[in-house]
């Protein structure tokens, strides 16, 4: 049997830990190891933490032991026939962008923060706004190694311990420590982005446009102003790009690739939660509407283009003192345009403002038995917490579960357990290779037991 992994390492209790959202959790006890080989998993229950982007849950373990990986960051190896980079779990995607984009390469697939670790980024098996041509971002995963259970570190592949590995892809950190994954990068000519902003007048329209399948620009994403009503429900601006050619960047610009990012602003304080109402949202989307639906064609940095929401510092404090959450669904392309209509309905009835409200078109669903992707369209919201809503939340989730669709984990902080098998239909086979490799459940966070994810 393992030491607790409390007596190997020092130790500090953290009574408020909370997701991105910034909703209080239970207390845990943090550890921050210095080379994940020397960890072994304790009795007590633990769970990993990257960058604790996760909006929820999903990186606290309350009463139990929260691991840091951030210590974890070293870079092992990198290919540059194949573009394979081999690094350990906390290496965050800001590093692998500062390293390789000088040298011509960039991130398969990339959230809209770059303030992820590797690890993160593997066990929620993100997607970026090229889903629908790329996939998620275990398709790019070559191998990793895990540590489960019983201490043993394993390496896992499409091919090698594969069920431990689709397992992994999306498993929440559920299936063990990620200690390292070996990512495949790909080339680029410039740092720069050829993109295009098509205003819309409704949501048909919105939809029309993202399903245009345009292999000349792998990304595409639609910012909607939520609080548009009526003939303009669901109105937004469709945002195209794809990575520039050297003709294409501005001449003045000596560095063709260059890795740098924007600097960040602070949001110095909480702003109060009266300043975030309906009608400073509506302000704001309409202003949103007016300046990026006429841009029309242009080039960007890559830095903006991707991680608009990085270039402010702590920007979640606009949402008050009490934090926020963030809902985010995916419906399946027969249902999506009722269940969109009747969710963006929903929200500007309520009042509840939403400054974020994102819109992608999804690809097949990849092999990972909890990843979230699958064939059809997600949209993200932002509600402040102010009370009414849990109440909120499941009419949204009714929403979804009557389309057949599914919310996803790692934003997630406040669905209801009896909904998780039927947005989760892999979910039993999820539990066999838990109970495989964890019969005891000593990988556990808040959001599993809240979902009962392991199961009785
Ligand atoms: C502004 C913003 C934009 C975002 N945009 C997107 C987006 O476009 N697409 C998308 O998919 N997501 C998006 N996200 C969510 C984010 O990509 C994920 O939450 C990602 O998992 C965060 O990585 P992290 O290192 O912060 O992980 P954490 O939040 O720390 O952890 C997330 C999960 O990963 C597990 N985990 C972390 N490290 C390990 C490890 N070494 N071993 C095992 N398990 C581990 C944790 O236990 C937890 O279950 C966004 C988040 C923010 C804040």
């Amino acid at each position: 049997m393992h030491p607790e992994p409390s007596r190997s390492l020092p130790e500090k209790a953290a009574p408020s830990l909370t997701g991105w959202g910034g909703s209080p959790a239970g207390p845990t006890t943090l550890l921050r190891p210095e080379k994940m080989r020397d960890f072994k998993p304790g009795e007590s229950p633990q769970i990993a933490r990257g960058m604790g982007r996760g909006y929820g849950d999903a990186a606290i373990c309350g009463e139990g032991h929260t691991v840091l990986t951030e210590r974890l960051d070293r870079m092992l190896s990198f290919d540059d026939e194949t573009g394979v980079l081999r690094a350990e779990a906390g290496v965050s995607l800001a590093d692998i962008l500062t390293t390789f984009v000088p040298r011509g390469w960039f991130l398969p697939v990339t959230p809209g923060t770059k303030f992820c670790s590797l690890g993160g980024c593997l066990a929620a098996d993100v997607h970026g706004k090229n889903h629908h041509v790329d996939g998620a971002f275990s398709q790019h995963v070559t191998s990793a190694r895990i540590i489960p259970a019983d201490g043993a570190e394993r390496i896992i592949s499409p091919d090698k311990n594969s069920d431990l590995f689709w397992a992994t892809a999306g498993g929440m950190g559920l299936t063990g420590f990620i200690t390292e994954v070996s990512l495949k990068l790909k080339k680029i000519e410039t740092s720069w982005m050829a993109v295009k902003h098509t205003p819309t007048k409704d949501l048909d329209q919105t939809l029309d446009f993202l399903a245009i399948d345009d292999a000349e620009n792998p990304y595409s994403v639609a910012w909607i102003d939520c609080l548009a009503t009526g003939e303009k429900l669901g109105r937004s601006v469709v945002m195209n790009g794809r990575h520039a050619a050297i003709g294409e960047i501005p001449l003045r610009e000596n560095n063709k690739l260059d890795g740098s990012f924007s600097k960040q602003k602070p949001m110095p304080f909480y702003l109060p939660s009266f300043v975030l109402n309906k009608f400073t949202v509506k302000a704001f989307n309409s202003l949103f509407n007016l300046r990026q639906g006429s841009r029309g064609e242009f080039v960007t940095k890559f830095d903006p283009y991707f991680y608009p929401l990085d270039g402010i510092k702590n920007w979640g404090r606009m949402y008050g003192k009490k934090g926020f959450v963030q809902h985010q669904c995916v419906l399946p392309h027969e249902s999506a345009r009722d269940g969109l209509r009747a969710i963006l309905e929903l929200v500007t009835e309520s009042g509840r403002a939403s400054f974020l409200a994102v819109l992608k078109k999804f690809g097949p669903e990849g092999r990972g038995m909890l990843s979230f992707p699958t064939g059809g369209y997600t949209l993200a919201l932002d509600f402040a917490n102010k009370p009414g809503l849990d109440e909120f939340h499941d009419r949204l989730d009714g929403i979804v579960l009557n389309a057949g669709g599914r919310v996803y984990l790692v934003k997630d902080s406040r669905m209801k357990a009896d909904s998780l098998p039927y947005m989760y239909p892999r979910l039993d086979e999820f539990r066999k290779v838990l109970r495989q490799y964890d019969p005891s459940g000593k990988f556990a966070s808040d959001l599993s037991r809240r979902l009962n994810i392991a199961g009785d």
